[in-house]
């Protein structure tokens, strides 16, 4: 994946701006940043959930600036919203088969398509919660639905706008270890968290935004013992 130059302008602010990115398959991206940073409409440009100001978007060849989310989800890319999105009227089970049905995998026989979610709920810890509404989870469990509909769709890139956030701290070692799986598996991912520290451990490189402008990018060390970084995180 390859973001130049991209911009969000929301009339006098500048909530993305011109912001690079070069994040290579089966690499996992940590983008981290106080409040505000512009976080999640990076996430939700490169998604189709917003447009650029000004900018692109490429996957692989593909130039996918501007597109509607479910071309974006068609081309590989999948997300997570921070603010959990579920059906309500659906179970959790069928959240997930309607993923798998109507997403690039194109399972449309509905007996397959169950199976397929079924086999992510397993995946992501919701084995056994198929029935229940959305409604009845657990924070970190509705965050688990959320990435569990992201990977019904097979994505080859996963963006996860802030996973970790609300879990106490014993559920955050099985998510980071997930994400470290499915990097294993060879897909891309950018991660988005507020929790540092948890995020360094699974990062190839850490990225960190400050007022919609990339403040630096490197490996997780020397940008978390960065004087800039700390001074960004303070309020400086
Ligand atoms: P982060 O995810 O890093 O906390 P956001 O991307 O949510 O930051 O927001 C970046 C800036 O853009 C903030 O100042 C926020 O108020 C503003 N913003 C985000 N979405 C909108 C919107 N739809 N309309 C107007 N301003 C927005
Ligand atoms: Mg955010």
């Amino acid at each position: 994946m390859r973001v130049s130059g991209l911009q969000r302008r929301f009339g006098g602010l500048l909530a993305v701006s011109g912001v690079d990115l070069a994040l290579p398959a089966g690499r996992v991206l940590g983008v981290i940043g106080p409040n505000g940073a512009g976080k999640s409409t990076l996430v939700n440009l490169i998604s189709g959930h917003l447009k650029p100001t000004a900018g692109s978007v490429l996957i692989g060849d593909t130039d996918l600036t501007g597109a509607r989310p479910w071309r974006i989800a068609h081309a590989g890319v999948a997300r997570t919203f921070q603010i959990v999105k579920p059906f309500r009227g659906l179970t959790v089970a069928d959240n997930v088969t309607v993923a798998v049905m109507f997403g690039p995998a194109r399972i449309r026989s509905r007996a397959r398509a169950r199976q397929e979610a079924e086999r992510v709920l397993e995946r992501v810890g919701l084995g056994g919660k198929g029935g229940l509404p959305p409604a009845e989870l657990t924070v970190a469990d509705a965050r688990r639905l959320e990435l569990a509909k992201a990977l019904a769709l097979r994505p080859r890139v996963l963006l996860l706008d802030e996973v970790l956030a609300g879990l106490r701290p014993a559920e955050i070692d099985p998510a980071l270890r997930l994400i470290d799986e499915l990097r294993g598996e060879g897909l891309t991912l950018l991660v988005i968290e507020h929790i540092v520290q948890a995020i360094a451990a699974v990062s190839d490189e850490i990225l960190v935004l400050h007022h919609g402008a990339v403040l630096t990018q490197g490996p997780p060390d020397e940008v978390l013992g960065d004087e800039r970084v700390i001074e960004a995180y303070l309020g400086h």
